[in-house]
């Protein structure tokens, strides 16, 4: 199922102080809530939390273990 509010994410982010996804002023280092002015962040906690989840299991699953040593063959 596609999330129709997919592009919501990237003109949003959460703010803590509001407790909800609001629009967002950019600085250099920061966004800052439109509402409150306090800083946002890309997701909530809860939602940070499933998307570490997902990303752990996706990477558990299809992930490439680290063959860095695999191919060290020294020519001289
Ligand atoms: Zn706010």
């Amino acid at each position: 199922m596609e999330n129709p509010d997919r592009s919501f994410y990237s003109d949003h982010k959460f703010c803590a102080d509001c407790n909800k996804y609001v629009s967002y002023l950019m600085s250099l280092d920061n966004s800052y809530c439109v509402e409150c002015g306090g800083a946002v962040r890309l997701f909530s906690k809860a939602d940070w939390e499933s998307f570490q989840t997902e990303l752990n299991e996706r990477r558990a699953k299809g992930g490439r273990p680290g063959k860095r040593n695999q191919r060290g063959k020294e020519s001289a």
